[in-house]
């Protein structure tokens, strides 16, 4: 018995390290974990109070249309119930949307520093990759639109991008969407939308009028604190979500997740009180970092993505560790995700220290 060729060329996802694999390796008390962008808040009260009070019955299978939730999340976006998908988190939408799509004939574009599973699934369907190297930490949008050709099938955009927390604007996209075929599926994977408190980062449900080759995807895991439970959704034309729904399992969202999505949209004040705090802990981190020349770029996520000029992204990934602190390492720099204050004060002061002994 032997896999898909391509499948040996790849690994399966590994997590970080568990909080308790870190304490017993270090020998430490405390263990901070800022590496998966998850909201350091949690959820809002109402998500408990949801689940708790209306238990589905767990013998029966959910209801694999998400009438109630498509309901909500239609009157929430100000879209048709029609317009959208969902799926078990951004990453199954991410494999159905491939799957759908890709195939050994076709090729995908991409940034080269981006989200990873857009990679990945297009290797398992053997479809061939254009990768962009970022410019700046940017999506070269350029060069992208120079890599289409006519067996592209995807281009995608990751608005504000993981990891380096840069975004392409409302007049960068729509210059970008004006260029592309309509034979491309331009996917927008807008996972950290609500953080997104610049002017001009792009409001991209309106263009989903002009566009029928747009998708958006947002997902309830970042700021609405719900990545256990796992769903997320695409918002496209009613034309492309009826294709796209034949990729979908028939209940691939839980009936808890359903439930605790919808109560999580009813509570305004807790996703605004989370992008407000983060917001001003990135301001604390930038002034941090200038203080101490530790190259960033300025974030429209929950999470910054620095270098210390001196040391690899491994050795600051390792430094931390052993003090207790999980960040993400990546070949050119580390991912911080912003924790709560107290955390990212502590965290400033061990940069500063492990900055300041680089060379030593
Ligand atoms: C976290 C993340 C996702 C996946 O989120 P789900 O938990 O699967 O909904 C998708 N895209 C980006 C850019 C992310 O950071």
């Amino acid at each position: 018995m032997k896999v898909k060729e391509q499948l040996l060329t790849l690994k399966p996802y590994i997590p970080g390290k568990t909080t308790d694999e870190v304490k017993r390796e270090y020998n430490l008390d405390k263990i901070v974990k800022l590496a998966s962008n998850e909201n350091p808040y949690g959820c809002s009260p109402n998500v408990l109070q949801s689940i708790t009070t209306k238990i589905p019955s767990f013998a029966i299978y959910p209801d694999g249309a998400a009438t109630e939730l498509r309901e909500k999340v239609a009157e929430y976006l100000g879209v048709d119930g029609d317009q959208l998908i969902f799926s078990s988190g951004l990453d199954e939408l991410i494999q159905y949307l491939i799957r759908a799509l890709l195939s050994p004939e076709t090729n995908t574009v991409m940034a080269k520093e981006t989200f990873p599973q857009y990679r990945h699934h297009a290797i398992i369907e053997n479809a061939e990759l254009r990768e962009v190297p970022l410019k700046d930490g940017r999506h070269d949008l350029e060069e992208m639109a120079n890599q289409i050709d006519d067996r592209t099938k995807i281009v995608w955009i990751c608005n504000p991008n993981n990891p380096t927390g840069t975004y392409v604007n409302q007049l960068e996209l729509e210059g970008f969407l004006s260029k592309v075929p309509n034979h491309v599926l331009v996917v927008l994977d807008e996972a950290y939308f609500e953080y997104a408190t610049n002017d001009d980062y792009p409001n991209t449900i309106p263009l989903l009028n002009k566009y029928e080759n747009l998708l958006i995807m947002r997902t309830f895991s970042k700021a609405f604190g719900l990545a256990g439970f796992r769903i997320g959704y695409g918002i496209g034309a009613p034309s492309l979500i009826k294709q796209l729904e034949v990729a979908r399992l028939p209940f691939n969202t839980s009936a808890l997740a359903q439930t605790a999505a919808i109560a999580a949209l009813d509570d305004k004040d807790f996703v605004e009180n989370t992008v407000a705090v983060n917001a001003k802990e990135l301001v604390k981190y930038y002034q941090f970092f200038d203080e101490h020349q530790i190259s960033y770029y300025p974030s429209q996520g929950n999470f910054v993505f620095i270098n210390i000029s001196g040391l690899s992204s491994n050795e600051i990934f390792q430094r931390l560790l052993e003090k207790g602190w999980i960040v993400r390492a990546f070949p050119n720099g580390v991912r911080i995700t912003i924790g709560k204050e107290e955390e990212n004060e502590e965290l400033m002061k061990i940069i500063a220290e492990i900055a300041s002994v680089k060379l030593s």
